[in-house]
């Protein structure tokens, strides 16, 4: 039977840009999405600091997590990587440099649909090489609190959300989706993000969300039954489906493809790289597999759980430094 992943790997056809403002800095800030060769993953590049450096996309290079999910190598930050990286996972891009003149990706519509429509605008490419996956063959939990997320053995890539809020509005809300580019593009790209309408403005109060506005958040109302936005909501469960793309856009971290089923209660940014974390510590509940083609089938070439290869792969994980983390707020 062949694997319900695409053995290719892919970049974008052409350049695209587009302009924006960072939600908490509240800067003007450029982004360009350029095609990239085999086996370079994503890249950032902050062209107003230093050219020709790059922060790879990858969960070691995660230096914050409170608010929104910050890359960082030496001095380069980026932040608020969430929505773009699931764009990228969402329309299934391995390959691409991202170049930005500021420090925080651009908020737009406060969903991943904008980096999503210009990317399908120019289309992708595929190309001579082949992608690595991780496959997991064991059950892992991680618990923080109430607050839990696993990841289970499935043959694609399952994505479960689940939220309870104490609220009219919101309440209990739960959402699952089989990974691929058409049901992204449906139902999980245009969800926005959300605030409680006193959250955004304490966070003014504190200098952030300075480039929140009502076009890019969904401020739920003091009387937590309604929402400020005068358009309502897009979906009656737009706050899953944004839980489940904003978690989406952090597993997009790992840097390769997954089989598997995650399942995550109650989680944000701080307790998904605790997860891969423990992901990245348990290699006797995963392997990394590589595809190759068979005639018309793709087939598992090999499994290379606890060989160097699969520390090439995921090397990156194995160097990860939980306590380069603050504590979240
Ligand atoms: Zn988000």
């Amino acid at each position: 039977m062949p694997l319900p992943i695409d053995p290719y790997q892919y970049t974008l056809k052409s350049p695209v840009s587009c302009c924006g403002t960072g939600l908490h800095s509240g800067r003007t800030v450029n982004l360009t999405i350029k095609p990239a060769p085999v086996d370079n993953g994503i890249r950032f590049f902050r062209s107003d600091l230093a050219p020709g450096k790059h922060i790879k996309a990858h969960l070691d290079k995660v230096v914050d997590t409170r608010l929104a999910t910050t890359l960082g190598d030496h001095s380069l930050r980026v932040s608020t990587t969430e929505h773009l990286m699931a764009a990228l996972q969402g329309y299934g891009i391995d390959n691409a440099d991202i170049e930005l003149d500021s420090g925080e990706i651009p908020i737009m519509d406060g969903s991943a649909e904008p980096f999503f429509e210009m990317m399908k605008k120019t289309g992708k490419k595929k190309q001579n090489g082949l992608r690595k996956i991780l496959r997991i063959t064991k059950t892992i939990t991680y618990n923080d609190g109430d607050k839990t997320i696993s990841i289970s053995p499935y043959n694609g890539f399952k994505i479960t959300g689940e939220i309870a809020f104490d609220d009219d509005i919101i309440q209990t809300q739960k959402y699952t989706i089989n990974l691929n580019t058409d049901r992204f593009d449906k139902e999980i790209a245009r969800a926005r993000t959300f605030g409680y309408v006193e959250q955004v403005e304490e966070l003014w109060a504190n200098g952030l969300a300075l480039g929140g506005t009502l076009e890019n958040v969904i401020a739920i109302h003091w009387n937590r039954k309604s929402v400020l936005n005068e358009d309502g909501l897009r979906f009656e469960d737009e706050f899953i489906r944004h839980k489940v793309l904003d978690l989406i856009g952090d597993l997009a971290l790992l840097g390769c493809s997954v089989l598997g089923h995650v399942n995550a209660y109650k989680t944000g940014h701080t307790q998904h790289f605790a997860f891969m974390q423990a992901l990245a510590e348990s290699p006797e509940s995963w392997e990394i597999v590589k595809m190759k083609k068979n005639g018309a089938y793709s087939v598992l070439e090999q499994v290379m759980s606890t060989t160097k290869a699969a520390g090439d792969i995921l090397g990156p994980l194995f160097h990860y430094k939980p306590a380069m983390l603050p504590t979240s707020a």
